[in-house]
């Protein structure tokens, strides 16, 4: 029986004492068990179908925050300021994107997720902000990781506005790279006061609800607005309401 609060959390690996080890940024585990949630841990795997194949298990996929993504998966030369690319982790997001979006999976992407959410639908990135964009406001001020440091204005009638409860929220800011043209099925729904694109999100007629942001709602949590538990809290609702009104029915 699938679990309506059981989704499936994206990690990495890094060398640490001579072995690779899988990391992920505890904050996320924290904010989906405050919502409900069971996070469950899915590692680069060799075979990007094996991690495929938790899917049938899952209500729904989160997309987590790390390396730059491959530009080739983009068709793009990589830029001088291209950071660490991870290319088993690449394979196997792409692969876990493609199915969720199969299965209409509820996927909430973040940070390096709203941008692997849009290269795997055929999107582009901007590689790096300071030197692409050099009017921008800075994205990346090294601060405390629960710091709000810009402002985001989200787009009236969007999920994600509907999420947060809000349409003009301040957001921390964690990153060099950004969406730039936006993929197939995803519409832009926030961005920051300098235009850099914040939210995405699928249409609302389309049976994947899948939302992206380039911020981390997941290190937000405790703070006394409550825009981002709204975020993990609206993720959790469509994870049980897609698995009750699913076209196929999960066997019980
Ligand atoms: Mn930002």
């Amino acid at each position: 029986m699938r679990d309506p609060r059981l989704v499936a959390v994206t990690a990495t690996t890094r060398a640490d004492q001579g072995a690779l080890r899988v990391r992920l940024n505890v904050a996320y585990l924290r904010a989906l068990e405050g919502a409900g949630l069971i996070p469950l841990v899915v590692a680069p795997l060799a075979d990007p179908q094996t991690a495929v194949g938790l899917l049938d298990q899952v209500a729904g996929l989160v997309l987590t925050g790390g390396e730059d993504v491959d530009p080739a998966h983009y068709g793009a030369v990589p830029h001088p300021a291209l950071g660490t690319v991870h290319p088993e982790r690449d394979a196997t997001e792409l692969a876990l994107v493609q199915a969720a979006r199969e299965r209409d999976l509820p996927t909430l992407a973040i940070c390096r997720g709203i941008q692997l959410l849009n290269v795997a639908l055929g999107g582009t990135l901007v590689q790096d902000l300071p030197s692409q964009r050099p009017g921008a406001l800075s994205h990346d001020p090294g601060d405390d990781r629960a710091r709000r440091s810009h402002a985001v204005d989200v787009v009236e009638g969007s999920a994600l506005a509907a999420a947060l409860g809000a349409t003009r929220i301040d957001a921390n800011s964690f990153h060099h790279q950004a969406v730039e043209q936006v993929g197939a099925e995803l519409r832009v729904t926030a961005r920051a006061p300098d235009g850099v694109i914040e939210g995405v999100e699928t249409d609302p007629d389309s049976p994947w609800s899948a939302i992206g942001v380039q911020w981390h709602p997941e290190e937000l949590i405790d703070d006394p607005a409550p825009w981002d538990r709204g975020l993990f809290a609206a993720f959790a609702d469509r994870c049980r309401r897609q698995l009750a009104f699913r076209r196929i029915p999960s066997r019980t």
